[in-house]
């Protein structure tokens, strides 16, 4: 009032629980979009998406990084010796290997059945083949149950690529890491191209 004293209040309230829910649901959704259901991570599609976005990012701004495709060696025969129970296990197993190889800011994506991308973030052509060496050791010295043809342990061969030609985009990128896994496959398996 004109003295200063209040007579009345009026409260506004907005019950926004049902939109709240909304939105988790959504986000949840997206997540479960994104992600393999088996191991986890990030499936094809949200590799495809980030790689892209990233690409483009990456040429902008000149950072280094690099893209790793993995792919298990003579994986069918542990399902055919073990089972397809015991494939998956190996694939969750694998997927655990590789995510406590790289740092946080990489992208670890199921790029398909058996094969695995890697987006190294800030990770220059010099680092590159050692960082994927390690990789590549680390699954060949594992001590992992049911693995390989007749008991051996299981080996994994990389394709390498670094992005430093600014004129490729995200497909060349992948397209490149593929030809260099092949020459993996071709030459021998068990190593980096
Ligand atoms: P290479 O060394 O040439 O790559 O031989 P490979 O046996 O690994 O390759 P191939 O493409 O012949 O076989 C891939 C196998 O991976 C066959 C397929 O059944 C298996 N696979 C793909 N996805 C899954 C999965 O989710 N679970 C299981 N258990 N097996 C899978
Ligand atoms: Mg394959
Ligand atoms: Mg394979």
């Amino acid at each position: 009032g004109s003295d200063a004293t209040t007579h009345g209040a009026a409260v506004i309230l907005h019950d926004a629980s049902s939109v709240i829910t909304l939105q988790e649901r959504v986000e949840t959704l997206h997540d479960k979009a994104a992600r393999d259901p088996l191991t986890q991570i990030f499936n094809r599609a949200e590799f495809d998406h980030q790689h892209e976005a990233f690409v483009k990012k990456h040429l902008e701004q000149m950072e280094p990084c690099s893209l790793i495709i993995c792919d298990l060696d003579l994986f069918k025969s542990i399902n055919d010796n073990y089972g397809h129970q015991a494939g998956d296990e190996a694939l969750v197993n694998f997927t655990a290997l590789l995510k406590r190889s790289y740092r946080p800011g990489d992208l670890v994506a199921r790029y398909g059945g058996e094969e695995f991308a890697v987006i190294l973030v800030g990770c220059p052509p010099d680092a590159l083949t050692a960082l994927a060496e390690k990789t590549r050791e680390a699954v060949a010295s594992a001590d992992m149950p049911h693995m390989g043809e007749d008991g051996r342990g299981m080996t994994i061969s990389i394709g390498a690529v670094a992005y430093e030609d600014m004129t490729m985009d995200a497909e060349a990128f992948v397209d490149c890491a593929d030809q260099a896994l092949l020459l993996a496959k071709s030459s021998g398996r068990d190593r980096v191209v």
